[in-house]
């Protein structure tokens, strides 16, 4: 393999306090050909493409797959807490929890839209808004591990909670302040998290949702070179009408890159206390309802040159590689969902008889529980992991993280949706009217509420799936950069054709004869087979990729639902695997418990089921009349099947 494809020789960097120096300065090079492009998708691609975090000094797991590397060595020993930070989560976890059930009521907060000052002031009490902040700052220091512990058990238990404490320092100014804060903004603003200040991180606009080229909050700088004032708007910031301190995008001068401008996007911290920020209008929610989530107006607010976190045209940057990080809190409040909900489905599988039989014992009723149990397992595992990885500061955790909020948040979902069903009625019935006539209030109807937002907040599914893809093929879009590119001259591209005839015919060769013929992986006990599969898919998904890349080439990016299927498969690889290394570790630390290992072996034999479906419907699939049936849709060629309707929106 040529040293530029070994991505364990990659240099790399993670978020740590010397994070930002580790990345490059200015524009990496384009790999991608963006000449043919129409100037909007230009934008937007170049946009993406200048904010990837690309400079790591430690490979990922999951680009190596997609590459058709597989490393058991990843999975050798599932990753554990030091007994002391075991110790620090164990008694806080407890503390926290017992806290809330004294002074939080879910059902009222979800009914008055409201989480009591006094449940807040006494959250702060606790340090729980400082639980990111470093220690030397007045924080609690917490490792990612224990952090996502307390956000677990709060989302079981109150999703708004959990979601105000989450936007404050999963993504608010606590962490990209740690990762690219000077030490003046530290020290002027960490300390203030562990007294009473809150929150937000300010990016979606009304017209700037997934794609955030399209900016329209300006920061201009002042002529004495001093402040810049800010102007726009800013939609669905949670916490934004509560929030003390924003960390806000905006769009800054633009900088000329191969003779053509380049939108800069610049991270500023705005304090609420500095004139001309109104509260539009405070928005309201299927679920989630209690979360302080508004459109805010800035009117020439005047923010001071040093409140630029990161340096100018950093700010896309910024917010991605946050979010990196950020990201791993939701798949452990999801697994904290998925955990509420094995706890109601036992007993209401015990308790509910119907047909004579309780519930739980009716076919159709053990297939959820079997799925709610073992899919839980698996997001458990790939929580864990990837917040052990990110504790571990020297992994390129990115990819991962994806996954794990694109499988955590799907599969929280599913789980939900069974757990109403085996609830029946009941599932559909509110909390409270459940307990004013007497039944216990299982609040599964606020739980699916609350749970739908995950698949859209922090990065929709459809984006984590093209996040995905674009990292998967970057190794080979750098192979082939040479050649895609319109412009290069033939010679060059002769020579870069070359070149990568030689690379891939060896390649392609090891993608059919591997290491995962002959390896049994023995190591996974009664696993094993299930890590085979993944090591040998790992191959054959790598090989699907290629074939595919050749095929479609350039267009390849347009081909979302294949993309999305081979995506799907990668994450569902990565959660096999961990799923077989945490099932290991909880048999080692307890051998008298085979259970882990049946949940695993349940999980992992769904979890193949799917991929070969994946791998079905890439090739057996009415693609072509979908786009057709698709299109003709949006020309309104069928609207004659709207008929019949009251309908709600406006005129056409
Ligand atoms: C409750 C709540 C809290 C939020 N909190 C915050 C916050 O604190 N800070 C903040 O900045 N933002 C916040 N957001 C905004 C949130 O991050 C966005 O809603 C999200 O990024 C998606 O943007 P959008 O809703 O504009 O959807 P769009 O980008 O308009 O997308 C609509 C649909 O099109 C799909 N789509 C978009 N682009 C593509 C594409 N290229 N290919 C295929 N499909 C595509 C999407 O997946 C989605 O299904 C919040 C939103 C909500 C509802």
């Amino acid at each position: 393999m040529p040293a530029d494809l070994d991505s364990k020789k990659a240099s790399t960097t993670t978020p740590s306090a010397d994070h930002a120096q580790h990345h490059a300065e200015g524009d990496q090079e384009m790999v991608i050909d963006t000449s043919k492009m129409s100037d909007d998708k230009r934008q937007a691609m170049e946009v993406a493409e200048s904010a990837r975090e690309s400079q790591w000094t430690k490979a990922s797991f999951a680009q190596q797959l997609f590459m058709g590397t597989f490393d058991p060595s990843s999975f050798a020993t599932f990753p554990t807490q030091s007994p002391e930070d075991k110790r620090i989560g164990d008694e806080y976890v407890a503390k926290v929890d017992a806290f809330l059930r004294t002074n939080l009521d879910p059902e009222e907060v979800d009914a008055s839209r409201t989480i009591p000052k006094h449940v807040i002031d006494g959250l702060f009490e606790m340090g729980v808004f400082a639980m990111k902040v470093p220690k030397q700052y007045g924080g609690l220091g917490f490792s990612q591990v224990n952090y996502n512990r307390v956000m677990m058990m709060i989302a079981s238990f109150c999703g708004s909670t959990a979601v105000l404490i989450s936007a404050h320092q999963s993504i608010g100014v606590p962490q990209p302040l740690k990762l690219f804060g000077t030490e003046a903004q530290k020290k002027a603003y960490f300390p203030r998290f562990r007294k009473d200040a809150i929150s937000a991180f300010a990016l979606t606009e009304p017209s700037v949702g997934s794609d955030p080229s399209k900016m329209t909050t300006t920061a201009i700088k002042t002529p004495d070179g001093k402040h810049f004032l800010v102007n726009g708007d800013k939609l669905w910031c949670t916490n934004g009408p509560i929030a003390d301190i924003l960390v806000v995008m905006c769009k800054t001068d633009p900088k000329i890159v191969n003779g053509k401008e380049r939108t800069q996007i610049t991270a500023l911290i705005v304090e609420k206390s500095m004139p001309g920020i109104e509260v539009i209008h405070r928005c309201d929610f299927m679920g989630i309802r209690a979360i302080q989530n508004g459109l805010l107006r800035f009117n020439n607010v005047k923010v001071p040159v040093e409140n630029v976190l990161w340096g100018e045209g950093k700010g896309l940057k910024l917010a991605l590689t946050t979010l990196n990080t950020g990201r791993l809190t939701l798949p452990a409040a999801c697994t904290g969902m998925a955990k509420q909900c094995l706890s109601i489905c036992r007993r209401w599988g015990n308790e509910r008889v119907q047909w004579g039989l309780p519930i739980g014992q009716h076919e159709a009723g053990r297939e959820k529980l079997a799925f709610i149990s073992s899919t839980t397992l698996a997001m458990e595992a790939v929580s864990w992991l990837t917040s052990h990885w990110a504790d571990q500061h020297d992994v390129d955790i990115r990819i991962e993280a994806a996954m794990a909020k694109l499988f955590c948040s799907e599969m929280a979902w599913k789980i939900v949706d069974m757990t109403m069903q085996m609830r029946g009625g009941r599932g559909y019935e509110k909390a409270s009217s459940l307990k004013a006539r007497g039944e216990h209030p299982y609040p599964v109807e606020r739980m699916m509420r609350d749970c739908r937002i995950n698949m859209i907040i922090e990065g929709t599914s459809e984006i984590m799936r093209l996040f995905l893809a674009r990292e998967a093929m970057d190794p080979h879009l750098k192979l082939a950069a040479d050649i895609l590119k319109a412009q290069n001259p033939v010679g060059v591209k002769m020579k870069a054709g070359a070149k990568l005839a030689s690379f891939y015919s060896g390649w392609y060769l090891n993608q059919w004869v591997n290491s995962s013929l002959w390896s049994q992986h023995d190591e996974m006990g009664p696993l094993a087979s299930h890590f085979q599969y993944a090591h040998s898919t790992a191959h054959r998904l790598a090989r699907t990729i290629f074939h595919y890349m050749g095929l479609y080439r350039d267009k390849l990016e347009r081909k979302q639902v294949l993309l999305g299927h081979l995506m799907e498969i990668g994450t569902e690889l990565f959660a096999m695997a961990a799923t077989c290394s945490y099932a290991k570790s909880l048999v080692n630390a307890n051998p008298g418990d085979a259970t882990p290992t049946t949940l695993a072996d349940m999980f992992c034999r769904d979890a193949a089921r799917r991929i070969e479906d994946h791998f079905r419907k890439i090739s057996n699939n009415d693609d072509k009349l979908m786009n057709q049936v698709a299109k003709q849709v949006l020309a309104g060629d069928m609207k004659w099947l709207e008929q019949g309707i009251s309908w709600v929106g406006p005129k056409d």
